[in-house]
């Protein structure tokens, strides 16, 4: 697949990447992927806060950090994991994994182990995907106090059944805290939109090395944009990070509009969209907008409670509607959870084709204002006004001409009630969004329409 369908940027639109942003931001998704690869993260430990250090010398954000034992409605922080080295070695001293080579070569979590054992003793602590056999999956026990090692299933087959094998894992499992990052980008309305994404997996490149550069590149790029809303960005390990967080945020959590869950947006295969719980609630509707306008073919996957931190948004207290733009969608490509999920699967400029998918699809939400007319007794007359498209008309959009431009006049007044948002007049007429806003507003310049403000 190539990016030669898709439209090109105009520059007066500030939610439009040009091609030359376009490249300089793929440069930076490059290099942030192949730093941040192979750095171990986890829940909690060194490898979050290297993470989101390293993030913070993109584009600024706080970073918190919640103690181990702090209670978030039905869930503890846990203790904090910190891994010195871990390895399986025969008595000879060959090594059979080693936690070095890859940190996807030890389950998530596990706790401190030294001992010499015989294969069959071993062999309940090893995961393989027999179907995949030159993957190592990738596993946690979190809560469960347990160790494990993950190899291939053509090294797991190397290994001496008679063999004995020596295993260490040299870590640390002690209170500490949970390392979280925010950043909230005031707009003109208090009113917010939620932008989150995950911090917790070790070397995996799609889930969610990409959502992590993603977020980071797109927290960079809206703070140099005037914002109708508010965004927060919110970096956190997945579940029990998003459940601290809302715990912590509960009130001012329960008043966001709507967001997104930023995960899985640079492999290979197909954009898709996760719809929220309502399925058709305005994001969905102007996501989907931003795949038609940029005529990109996408798979659409209705709201499941199996997903990521969604669940939490959305659970009946907060009921946040969340979606997902995503390319290679988590479950759908067979990499997924494995260690074949790395820098040779996803690129930097897949990542940035999904940050321009969503870059209009918010450029939309910011757009879809509705406006009530102040002159809804019949036409108003509009050369009196300057409004009179071809004859150097003060306001309006050159770049539609005349004709066109008169066009949509008639329509935005036609549905100037006060109830119809711009999406709605582009629905029904075809009228591109963002051409309906630039001669919305100066009509509204023109004193010919009023925005409906909305409720804080
Ligand atoms: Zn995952």
């Amino acid at each position: 697949m190539t990016n030669s369908q898709e439209r090109p940027a105009q520059t007066s639109d500030p939610f439009a990447i040009s091609d030359e942003q376009f490249r300089s931001i793929c440069s930076d998704a490059d290099t942030l992927l192949r730093e941040l690869f192979p750095v171990p993260r986890s829940i909690t430990g060194d490898g979050v806060r290297a993470t989101l250090s390293r993030l913070q010398r993109v584009t600024s954000f706080s970073v918190g950090e919640i103690p181990s034992g702090t209670v978030c409605y039905d869930w503890t922080v846990p203790d904090e994991w910190h891994v010195r080295s871990a390895f399986i070695r025969d008595l000879q001293g060959n090594t059979i994994v080693d936690f070095a080579d890859n940190n996807v070569h030890l389950v998530g979590y596990s706790v401190p182990t030294d001992r010499i054992m015989s294969f069959d003793e071993l062999k309940p602590h090893l995961h393989t995907i027999p179907e995949m056999p030159d993957a190592i999956p990738y596993r946690t026990s979190y809560y469960a106090k347990d160790w494990g090692f993950c190899l291939s299933h053509s090294e797991f087959q190397r290994m001496d059944r008679s063999g004995r094998y020596q295993v260490r894992i040299d870590a640390d499992l002690q209170p500490g805290s949970l390392t979280y990052g925010e950043s909230l980008l005031p707009g003109e309305s208090t009113r917010e939109i939620l932008i989150s994404t995950y911090c917790c997996h070790p070397s995996l490149a799609n889930d969610n090395l990409s959502g992590i550069i993603l977020w980071t590149l797109l927290l960079r790029y809206l703070k140099q944009i005037p914002l109708r809303h508010s965004y927060r960005f919110v970096i956190v390990p997945e579940t029990i990070g998003a459940i601290a967080y809302l715990a912590a945020n509960a009130e001012a959590m329960k008043l966001i509009r709507c967001g997104f869950v930023v995960t899985t947006v640079g492999g290979p295969g197909s954009f898709g969209y996760k719809k929220t719980f309502l399925g058709t609630h305005e994001l969905d509707l102007l996501v989907e907008l931003a795949f038609r306008e940029q005529e990109l073919e996408f798979v659409s996957y209705p709201f499941s409670v199996n997903g990521s931190d969604e669940r939490q948004y959305s659970s009946p207290y907060f009921r946040i509607p969340v979606g997902t733009i995503c390319k290679d969608k988590y479950y759908e490509y067979k990499e997924y959870h494995t260690s074949l999920d790395n820098l040779d699967f996803i690129s930097a400029e897949n990542l940035c084709r999904t940050l321009r998918l969503y870059l209009r699809a918010i450029g939309n939400l910011e757009r879809n204002l509705t406006f009530r007319s102040l002159h809804p007794w019949c036409e108003p007359m509009l050369g009196k006004r300057g409004l009179i498209a071809n004859s150097g008309g003060a306001f309006l959009p050159e770049r539609l001409g005349g004709q066109r431009t008169r066009e949509i006049i008639g329509w935005l007044l036609f549905h100037a009630d006060g109830k119809t948002p711009l999406l709605e007049i582009s629905r029904q007429t075809k009228i591109p969004l963002n051409d309906l806003y630039d001669v919305a507003l100066a009509l509204q310049k023109g004193k010919l329409l009023q925005r409906i403000e909305e409720s804080p």
